[in-house]
């Protein structure tokens, strides 16, 4: 009840794992993939951890995707149907979360493009009106991906000078969409549908993992960090209870998502992970992540 997608309400977050293959990097220095997927449901290790022989080599959520993969499939059954709620009112949110180097990128980038491709589809099957309320009116996905090359390229540019800089920056692509059904355009304006979907590519989980693993206090300015546990703390409480205190002001990020964040809004988040031994204890705290949000 309530996780398969489709038509009816997700009660609950969406929580994928999507496996990446060995890089050629990863593969010259001799690294074997420890993870593998043995169903659509299941991921597991192929060793245990020696300094924790407890610990559990399999964990189960919505969908694992294998290396082999491609993005349209984790499109389809990891995104889908909670990014085209917005063009029925609903607010969304589509996160990818994962250590640097793990996909996210290449994945929500994929993800975008299929999203603003059905939407687009989706208008001329319907003959839905959409006006586009973010700053640049889009004229059509192509539109879309133009500017998605233009912003990934600025923060490729901003990399070179500031070290690795999406590993310490959060990238939020909101599209606003405002959808009437033809008979009613221009005449009635409470019939106007108006909604947001929000594609999260977050900084890399390792910086969460060093904060909480050191035990350290959050140093002032470590904001993704605080944002990336802030994050993992409401998304927790709002798989667990949908009433209650979920603490959106503790962070930037989860005070700019809120409208998209519990509540009727839907939710989908996609983990990636490098199958490498050498990101064994990063890939596993990854899918602690994911195993919470379930
Ligand atoms: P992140 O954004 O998590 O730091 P990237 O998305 O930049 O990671 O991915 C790192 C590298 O791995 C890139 O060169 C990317 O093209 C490649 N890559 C990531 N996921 C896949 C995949 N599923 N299949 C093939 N190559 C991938
Ligand atoms: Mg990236």
């Amino acid at each position: 009840n309530g996780g398969g997608g489709g038509a009816g309400r997700l009660e609950k977050i969406l929580v994928s794992v999507r496996l990446r293959p060995l890089s050629d990097k990863e593969i010259a220095r001799g690294d074997l993939a420890e993870w593998e997927c043995i169903n659509d449901t299941t991921i597991i290790s192929r060793s245990t951890f020696p300094d924790r022989p407890t610990a559990p080599t399999a964990y189960s959520f919505d969908r694992v995707f294998r290396s082999d993969c491609n993005t349209k499939e984790v499109y389809e059954e990891g995104a889908k149907a909670v990014a085209l709620s917005v063009v029925s009112g609903i607010n969304s949110s589509v996160f990818a979360y994962g250590q640097t180097s793990s996909g996210k990128t290449y994945t929500m980038t994929g993800i975008t493009e299929h999203t603003a491709a059905d939407i687009y589809d989706y208008i001329a099957k319907k003959g839905t009106y959409v006006e586009n309320l973010t700053e640049v009116i889009l004229r059509d996905s192509d539109h879309l991906k133009e500017l998605i090359s233009v912003c990934e390229a600025q923060r490729r540019t901003g990399e070179t000078y500031l070290n690795e800089n999406s590993s310490r920056s959060h990238q939020i692509l909101k599209l606003t969409i405002e959808s009437s059904a033809r008979e009613f355009v221009g005449k009635d304006k409470s019939t106007t549908l108006v909604a947001s979907v929000n594609f999260i590519d977050l900084a890399g989980s390792e910086r969460a993992s060093q904060a909480l693993s050191a035990g350290t206090r959050l140093k002032e300015g470590c904001h993704i960090n605080r944002s990336l546990l802030t994050l993992g703390t409401v998304i927790r409480k709002l798989s667990k209870v949908r009433n209650g205190h979920i603490p959106y002001r503790d962070s930037k990020l989860t005070r700019i998502l809120q409208p998209s964040l519990g509540g009727n809004a839907r939710t989908a988040i996609i983990c990636t992970m490098s199958p490498a031994r050498s990101h064994m204890e990063q890939s596993r705290n990854t899918l602690l992540f994911a195993s919470c949000a379930k």
